[in-house]
């Protein structure tokens, strides 16, 4: 076994070669730091804990970061693990190192699990954001590096999440930074824990073909030698078999064995200039045919994680075809190391701010996971800034502009959340409205179906415009509620001056008869523009005189019919509604609430018109339930009739758009919904659709309703009356 001394000797000879510049004095006290700090921690492996963090930062020297980084490396744990405190850091190492390990830190912290791939990009969007220095998530990928070397140790469970958790973050991360070489380790690595069996499948033809390989390999690679030498460039060549994941990743997408799969061998040629770039391309072509189609120029056009290289694919002796890279050695730093290479050459030049790697962000948003030429650039060159990306407490992320509050991201969950919301906790403790969200965040909302709806500071606090939307929204709702009761007030007392029962009015053979006369949609339209001003209630009342008198008229004669019909048992009517105490009179489903079985229920006595079935929860019927109304308000209940359906009605609040009623139409008749009327109205780009429509039962309507929420665009979904 390794000693930590052979660790230390190794990562300062690391230091040596690919950072000669480092100042070595301070490396050595980090790891005397560090080393007395993880005194008595082991491994899982059973190796001194110190051995890990000497590890990454060999790894980091090697990939030619500073002396910050390194130092950063070693101490890498140190404020997770020891009693180290930032100050100490601070004080003994700077504050850019401290920043650094804090940096690291904070990204050990996040916890996630497995999720959908769109989940999967914020979260890799998130580590870039809290990784403020691009160091740190350099540092980060080279502990990962090395934890995922020594996974040996692990317990199987955690051997496959840690191994998952590669493949969906750090891997990406790594490609995205141009680190091919960490990237291709990590993935075949992970490869051996996720699929043993696949994995093993490669490894052993590989080896089983190794003989074949090696002389199809050398015969290449002396060929295009003697060419080069011939023709004086001077380059270097080596051919390889192509790492295992990528060759897994192959057979898999085009469904292929392995021996069916064509370019297994890639080769590398590798010279001074550019010029020979292109000069030994079209040696490589005369020497071996081309396959067409297959030339890539990457020099011209680099990838947008700077690799840059030119690409051609070829078919050597027995046909077998392989590719060809050819490129400059510096091109060749940046393709194994990425952004660290570039990191290298920049080192002298500015001091790590954030600024400088401004053009990293820019990069790894812009980028695609497809190959340069048709990737597309975005416009959105400052994400990171403008972002910030915290967890709901089930782990999902969710992605707020920088400088959101717990409303912002109460009203990002749904609009009925930030109006029920009474408080929230962030990483598990109270915060206030205002409190500024970061990167990484947990973030809980405290709900109250006794909440009193925003209030109007919130507009201020709240930086997203989603939220603020929902806001206004609220307000705008609840003054028309307010118009509405104050419309209602006055209408009814006017009616009452006439001598006239102001629940007459809902009647349900005589409310659209009203209506019409009034020319509103609905009572509630009245009411508010009644509330608003826009009518007198005078006025009103007046346009519906006539009408109202002749009503009153039979009232006293229908009421006597109902008490005659009264029976000892109460019996299912064709409505599917047994009334309690009363059998066979006729049955309305109220219009204002359309109930539904399941709905919870109750009868109304109406004037004339046999009983109208409210919606408990109706206001209709809760405006109607003082003591005086006592009589006429039965006990209903829906009977069994599984077969039977009922008209109900949704309103659709969302944003004007095309298409909209074919997805509504479309989610309807999947579901198998009977539509008997859908309308829409748009007006200053929302839209408010209703859809009047038969259901089964309260669960169909739900059901209808979730899906209908669904829909891109939809803000809110309601029946009649919410
Ligand atoms: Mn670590």
């Amino acid at each position: 076994m390794e000693t930590r001394e052979d660790h230390y000797q190794s990562m300062m000879q690391a230091v040596q070669r690919y950072s000669p510049a480092a100042d070595l004095d301070i490396i050595e006290r980090a790891f005397a730091y560090a080393d007395n700090k993880h005194a008595k921690q082991l491994r899982k492996s059973g190796e001194p804990y110190i051995i890990h963090p000497l590890s990454v930062a060999e790894i980091v020297a090697e990939i030619g970061l500073d002396t910050d980084a390194i130092v950063a490396a070693l101490l890498h744990d140190c404020l997770e693990d020891t009693d180290a405190s930032y100050e100490d850091i601070s004080r003994l190492f700077g504050e850019t190192v401290a920043e650094l390990v804090e940096g690291v830190t904070k990204l050990t912290r996040v916890q996630y699990s497995t999720m959908e791939e769109q989940q999967m990009e914020n979260l890799r969007k998130m580590f870039m954001a809290m990784s403020k220095d691009i160091r740190v998530i350099l540092i980060k990928i080279a502990d990962r590096l090395h934890n995922t070397r020594t996974l040996e140790y692990q317990t199987p469970a955690k051997q496959i999440s840690k191994s998952m958790e590669t493949m969906e973050i750090y891997a990406p991360l790594a490609h995205r930074l141009g680190m091919q070489k960490i990237k291709w380790e990590l993935e075949d690595v992970s490869l051996q824990y996720l699929d043993p069996a696949g994995y093993q499948l490669i490894i052993d033809y590989l080896k089983q073909n190794e003989g074949s390989a090696n002389s199809f390999m050398d015969a290449v690679q002396s060929k295009i030698t003697k060419r080069l030498s011939d023709v004086g460039i001077h380059g270097s060549i080596y051919g390889r078999v192509k790492h295992t994941y990528s060759i897994y990743r192959k057979m898999r997408a085009q469904n292929k064995t392995i021996e069916e799969l064509y370019d297994l061998y890639a080769f590398r040629v590798i010279v001074d200039n550019i010029a020979d770039c292109y000069n030994v391309l079209g040696h490589i072509h005369d020497l071996f045919n081309p396959v067409p189609g297959r030339f890539k120029d990457y020099i011209s056009t680099p990838k947008p994680n700077m690799y840059q290289s030119l690409h051609t694919t070829v078919i050597g002796s027995q046909g077998i075809p392989f590719e060809v890279q050819i490129r400059t050695w510096e091109m060749h730093q940046t393709a194994e190391y990425g952004v660290a290479a570039h990191w290298k050459y920049k080192q002298n030049v500015g001091d790590g701010t954030e600024k400088e790697f401004e053009w990293v962000r820019r990069l790894l948003e812009n980028q695609q996971d497809t190959e340069a030429d048709d990737y597309i650039h975005s416009l959105k060159v400052d994400m990171f800034d403008d972002e910030v990306f915290v967890f709901t407490p089930k782990g999902k992320v969710i992605s707020l502009p920088a400088g959101s509050t717990p409303i912002d991201f109460a009203y990002a969950i749904h609009s009925a959340i930030g109006n029920s919301m009474i408080g929230a906790k962030i990483n598990n403790r109270i915060a206030g409205y205002e409190a500024q969200l970061h990167n990484g965040d947990i973030v809980e909302i405290l709900t109250s179906k006794s909440a009193k709806g925003p209030s109007r500071d919130w507009l201020t606090i709240c930086q997203s415009n989603q939220a603020r939307i929902k806001i206004k929204q609220w307000f705008k709702r609840e003054k028309r509620d307010e118009n509405i009761q104050r419309g209602k007030a006055s209408f009814e007392s006017e009616l009452r001056h006439i001598g006239v029962d102001p629940d007459l009015i809902q009647d349900p053979e005589l409310l659209p008869v009203v209506l019409k006369k009034v020319s509103f949609d609905q009572l509630d339209d009245m009411y508010a523009a009644i509330g608003y001003g826009g009518l007198t209630a005078a006025k009103a009342v007046g346009r519906i005189k006539d009408e109202l008198t002749k009503a009153t008229k039979s009232v006293s004669a229908n009421r006597d019919i109902l008490n005659l019909s009264k029976q000892d048992a109460p019996a299912a009517t064709a409505s599917g509604v047994i009334v309690e105490d009363i059998d066979s009179c006729m049955i309305k489903f109220s219009r204002c609430c359309t109930p539904v079985p399941g709905d919870d229920i109750i009868g109304y006595i109406t004037k004339g018109f046999g009983v109208s079935v409210h919606r408990r929860d109706c206001p209709n019927a809760k405006a109607a339930q003082d003591p005086a109304q006592a009589g006429r308000w039965v006990r209903v209940t829906w009977a069994e009739s599984p077969d039977s359906t009922f008209a109900t009605s949704l309103q659709i609040d969302s944003v004007d758009r095309d298409g909209l009623m074919l997805d509504i139409a479309t989610i309807l008749t999947g579901l198998r919904i009977r539509v008997n009327e859908i309308s829409s109205r748009a007006m200053s780009g929302k839209a408010l659709s209703t859809i009047n429509f038969q259901v089964h039962n309260l669960e169909e309507l739900e059901n209808v309703r979730n899906r209908l929420h669904g829909i891109s665009g939809v803000t809110e979904v309601r029946r009649g009356t919410d």
